[in-house]
């Protein structure tokens, strides 16, 4: 699974003992948690149990007057929440976050610190990354932390200069997967000498952990250090494109459509059955380029990753770039007419014909199911 590997950093001595804890960007947008950061916390929690017992997931929360978000964190599994808070803060600016979050770091020391790859998350990160003079891997799809398996990879590679390695170190072994060239493998890359390690990783991949209520964790409330003179750009309103209003990573039901649809006025059956079961609309890349739909509706590798309950996908026939942004759909439902359409490959339930039958048929059907 391991086709490429690069390494990140340079050759500054860092003391790797100095740094401890999983740290995960809490995104918060108007007083709300993103879902990538409930699902970062779990994936966090995870990855901080694999390096030790003690090793904590904390939430980081910056914003003004986010107080209410700290009782969340700990009931989707944060164990500590570090909270920034600042009038200066309460809307995201590049200049800003970076500037309390790289104090912070400094100052804690986290192991590691994930963030959504969402806007804000590619935009922070590097920045983040660049000014602490460590790594960052972007867009991330899988996260591992296991020493012996890093270990056992480093050995077959000769590529990786294993004398870089303290195998009695047990912070050494941290692996970051994400799709590269087009998604046509998988690279694997690692930072084994700058810490903290950064990630951001792709929204809907990892999974959210079940809420606990009532859960409860150690806070932390950090002072920043921050004045006007520290943010060049001024916020002087917040517009709501309309395409925003498709939230593709939320959504428990997804309709996609596909070149299958033959012109743009198959949306609006593919609107019609998103509708009536509950659902948005999503599409494959060729519906797009193909200036059927906008490209917020987009799924797969170069659009949004989705893991809805249930994924329809409507004339669609399941490029790899297609599948690597909605597999782990919970379950997977094809409709196309070719029998042999490689999207059959990862259906649940498969159905061979005519889109243009088969959908008013579904929809008929619905209300009586
Ligand atoms: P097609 O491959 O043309 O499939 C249409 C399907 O519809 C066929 O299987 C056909 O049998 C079926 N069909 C036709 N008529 C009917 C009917 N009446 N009823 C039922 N079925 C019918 N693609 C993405 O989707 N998302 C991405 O993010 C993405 N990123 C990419 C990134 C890169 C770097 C590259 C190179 C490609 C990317 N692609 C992406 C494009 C991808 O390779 C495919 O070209 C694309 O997914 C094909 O879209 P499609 O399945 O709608 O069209």
């Amino acid at each position: 699974p391991f086709d490429a590997i690069e390494k990140t950093g340079d050759d500054a001595a860092v003391d790797l003992s100095a740094y401890k804890d999983v740290w995960v960007f809490a995104e918060q947008r108007n007083g709300k948690l993103m879902n990538v950061a409930l699902e970062l916390i779990g994936e966090g929690r995870r990855l901080a149990k694999e390096i030790s017992e003690d090793t904590k997931v904390c939430a980081l929360l910056v914003g003004d007057g986010i107080d209410h978000l700290e009782q969340e964190c700990y009931e989707y599994g944060a164990e500590r929440v570090v909270m920034i808070q600042d009038p200066l803060l309460k809307n995201y600016t590049t200049d800003g976050y970076t500037k309390v979050i790289v104090d912070a770091v400094e100052e804690y020391k986290p192991e590691l610190v994930i963030y959504g790859a969402t806007h804000i998350g590619r935009d922070l990160a590097p920045r983040v990354a660049a000014r602490l003079n460590t790594g960052l891997t972007a867009d991330c799809t899988r996260l591992d932390i296991k020493v012996s398996s890093y270990i056992e990879y480093a050995k077959n590679n000769t590529t990786l200069d294993t004398s870089t390695l303290d195998p009695n170190d047990p912070s050494t072994g941290i692996k970051q997967t994400r799709p590269a060239f087009g998604g046509n493998l998988m690279a694997t890359i690692i930072c084994p000498k700058t810490r903290p390690q950064m990630s951001t990783v792709r929204p809907g991949v990892m999974q959210k952990r079940d809420r606990v209520a009532g859960a409860t964790g150690e806070r932390v409330d950090y002072k920043p250090q921050i004045s006007e003179s520290d943010i060049r750009i001024q916020i002087k309103d917040i517009v709501k494109s309309a395409k925003e209003l498709v939230s593709l990573t939320d959504a428990d039901i997804i309709c996609s459509g596909g070149r299958g649809l033959g012109d743009p006025s198959g949306f609006e059956l593919i609107k019609e059955f998103a509708d009536k079961v509950g659902g948005v609309v999503g599409s494959s890349r060729a519906a797009v380029d193909a200036g059927w739909i906008d490209h917020s509706h987009q799924v797969g590798q170069t659009g949004t990753t989705v893991k809805p309950k249930i994924y329809f996908a409507c004339g669609i026939s399941g490029a790899i770039q297609h599948l690597a942004g909605m597999q782990t759909s919970d379950i997977i439902v094809a409709i196309n007419k070719d029998p042999d359409a490689p999207i059959f490959e990862v259906a649940d339930f498969g159905i061979v014909g005519d889109l243009y039958k088969v959908i008013p048929e579904i929809i008929a059907e619905w209300d009586n199911a």
